[in-house]
């Protein structure tokens, strides 16, 4: 099938780019990568009236560290997180982020998508599995959004309502979205299973693990796909902090209470609820036990 017929405009700074929004409503759609609104167009799920191509927008591209963040402008590719860590520069000294990052990016579809998709638009688009949505929620990201009243930002953990529902109004658009730097002897890890190359997670894990003098400090764990939206498995975060890495199955048992307590599957043709449950335990415990042998490198 074919677009229905729409309107074009292809601003070229933010300000014109949320007039138009503005003039339009919910009647238009950003078009950043493209990887998923030009789908949606064609199968005439998504019909926009206006179709506001941000690609010209000068400055979007960019990405820099400040504040203790790294600032993901809008039109930054997912292709840009590929070895990331590899790349540091003075501009871009993002550590145990950066090495989340690369590990995550290469799970999202295949290298043509990566080279146009955007970080602001997996975010806009808020599929349940989608790697960069988990990651925003696991790290208390923030969605930086601007509209005709000016900028506002949302922290991930009210950001993302539902399957394709967010916080974000439709005459707003996301001009970045900020991630907290993570403290250098911070490990991470990232786990997913998918039932091909390339496809859509079934369910994945993102962990952050701090350890002092033998104690766990802080352990973050976000998940996709076991929800209607991602989450953060706060229950399982809770049965870290004050342990030993050491004790015995700590990190299985994690992976237990994160698939019992914070994930909330819903069924689905090819994957019942008890399944899910059971890929969330090996998955989190899994990406715990990894996160704990990268902080480990991380110290050396
Ligand atoms: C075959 C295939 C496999 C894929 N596999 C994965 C995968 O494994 N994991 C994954 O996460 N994704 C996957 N994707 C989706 C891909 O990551 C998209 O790039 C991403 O979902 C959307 O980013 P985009 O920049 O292409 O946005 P677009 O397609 O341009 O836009 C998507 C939606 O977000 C809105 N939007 C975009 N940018 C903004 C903005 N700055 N402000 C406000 N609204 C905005 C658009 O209006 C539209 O509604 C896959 C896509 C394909 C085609």
């Amino acid at each position: 099938m074919k677009p229905a017929a729409f309107d074009y405009v292809a601003p070229g700074t933010v300000d014109e780019a949320v007039a138009a929004l503005a003039g339009a409503g919910e009647r238009a759609s950003i078009l950043a990568g493209g990887q998923s609104l030009i789908l949606e167009m064609h199968y005439r799920r998504a019909r926009p009236d206006l179709v506001v191509d941000i690609n010209g927008v000068r400055g979007l591209d960019r990405l820099r560290v400040d504040g203790g963040a790294l600032h993901v402008g809008a039109l930054v590719r997912h292709e840009a997180f590929d070895a990331f860590d590899a790349f540091e520069s003075p501009l871009v000294a993002p550590g145990p982020l950066g090495r989340l990052l690369s590990l995550v990016v290469v799970n999202i579809a295949h290298p043509p998508i990566r080279a146009l998709g955007t970080m602001a638009g997996s975010l806009a688009w808020a599929h349940p599995a989608a790697e960069w949505c988990a990651v925003a929620v696991t790290l208390d990201a923030d969605v930086e959004l601007r509209g005709p009243g000016g900028t506002r930002t949302v922290g991930a953990g009210d950001y993302f309502h539902g399957p394709h529902r967010t916080a974000r109004l439709p005459q707003e658009m996301i001009t970045a979205v900020r991630l907290p730097l993570l403290d250098d002897v911070t490990g991470v890890a990232f786990a997913e299973h998918r039932r091909t190359h390339a496809s859509f997670a079934q369910l994945a894990a993102v962990v952050t693990l701090t350890v002092l003098d033998g104690v766990i400090t802080e352990a973050r764990v976000g998940l996709a796909n076991a929800a209607d939206r991602p989450v953060r498995a706060h229950a399982a975060e809770r049965s870290l902090v004050g342990s030993s890495p050491l004790d015995d199955d700590l990190f299985g048992r994690a992976g237990r209470i994160a698939a019992e307590h914070d994930a909330d599957p819903v069924a689905r043709p090819y994957a019942d609820v008890e399944y899910q449950r059971q890929v969330v335990t090996v998955l989190v415990g899994r990406a715990l036990r990894q996160a704990y042998a990268d902080h480990g490198g991380a110290r050396r």
